[in-house]
């Protein structure tokens, strides 16, 4: 799990200093992308709030309170959290029924509902009650990643926290703190905006084997070797059996293609294949032809949307790029 200070420092840090002054409100939505820590960051509240061994204001992370709330065992810290399509008012009762008793252990009480988006408006108008009469101590945090698909009524009684989207260079870093190899780490980063959706996609064990692939056609076409269009077939086709897969052997072939057009007009920036040498030989032929080899990659992507299969539209993509330039 990515550590939440490094993900989102700049809100550790008001919170931080929300808490000491006293000034926590008592609801709040979270709103941000998939992977930019909200719920981690509800955690990491809750045991802001409930740590019996702040270090420098920070959770210790170690003793009961801030064991319980990790292991999710902290009978004042509820959380509801469902993969069903909607949030129905069956699905809240519980939660309801939990929020109308008066803390186990002390009068500060935590409730996070991750994905509010899915309320139904049944749902989240049985909610209202707690938002219009909040107990003292009781801390009620949705998490959504589109807040305007929440209820007015919800919305104007909480405070809308914007969680940004982390830099690259932080889905990098998270991602080889993870144990990603730096190598998988930066071709996903550029593949992907969320840690979380980089740490999905460096865990494919086919992740590297497309990147190999897709290197080595690199290499084939910037040789001009014929065997490139035979490879889709015997090479790429068995690694792209679904359509996310499909994309994202066309998105490494864009990537090496836009990383080769910036080394060959000399622009600086993190390349998702580093000093990668077959992206370097590629980077070696001509202006025209990387960014004629772009523009025909961009087509194929299309295509692919379109219902043409991977292996018609691939192939055909591997003629223009042999053709290019
Ligand atoms: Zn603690």
């Amino acid at each position: 799990m990515p550590d939440i200070e490094a993900l989102q420092p700049t809100l550790v840090r008001q919170f931080g200093q929300v808490i000491a002054e006293g000034q926590l409100s008592q609801a709040y939505i979270f709103n941000g992308q998939k992977g930019t820590g909200k719920a981690q960051f509800a955690q990491w509240l809750a045991m802001r709030l409930f740590c019996q061994n702040l270090q420098d204001g920070q959770p210790c992370g170690k003793c009961p309170e801030c064991s319980r709330i990790l292991s999710e065992n902290h009978p004042d810290v509820v959380w509801l959290r469902s993969d069903a399509k909607s949030i129905k008012v069956d699905d809240v009762r519980g939660l309801k029924q939990e929020m109308s008793k008066s803390g186990v252990e002390g009068n500060q009480r935590v409730f996070v509902i991750e994905g509010a988006e899915r309320l139904t408006p049944g749902a989240a108008n049985s909610l209202l009650k707690f938002y219009e009469e909040p107990v003292p101590g009781m801390l009620i945090i949705l998490t959504t990643t589109a807040k305007n698909q929440l209820l007015p009524t919800i919305l104007s009684r909480a405070q809308v926290i914007n969680f940004p989207a982390p830099a690259r260079s932080q889905v990098i870093e998270q991602l080889e703190a993870a144990g990603v190899t730096p190598a998988l780490a930066r071709v996903a980063a550029h593949l992907s905006a969320s840690i979380e959706a980089g740490t999905a996609m460096a865990a494919d064990p086919q992740f590297a084997q497309r990147i190999e692939r897709v290197l080595a056609l690199v290499d084939q076409l910037a040789a001009g070797d014929p065997a490139a269009f035979v490879a889709v077939q015997t090479d790429l086709v068995p690694l792209a059996k679904t359509p996310p897969d499909q994309e994202q052997v066309l998105a490494l072939l864009a990537q090496a293609y836009a990383d080769a057009l910036n080394q060959h007009y000399g622009v600086a920036g993190v390349a998702a294949f580093g000093e990668e040498p077959r992206v370097a030989r590629l980077a070696g032929t001509s202006g025209r032809r990387l960014s004629d080899g772009l523009a025909a990659i961009l087509q194929a992507q299309i295509r692919l949307r379109q219902n043409v299969t991977f292996q018609s539209a691939t192939e055909a993509l591997v003629i223009a790029l042999g053709a290019a330039g």
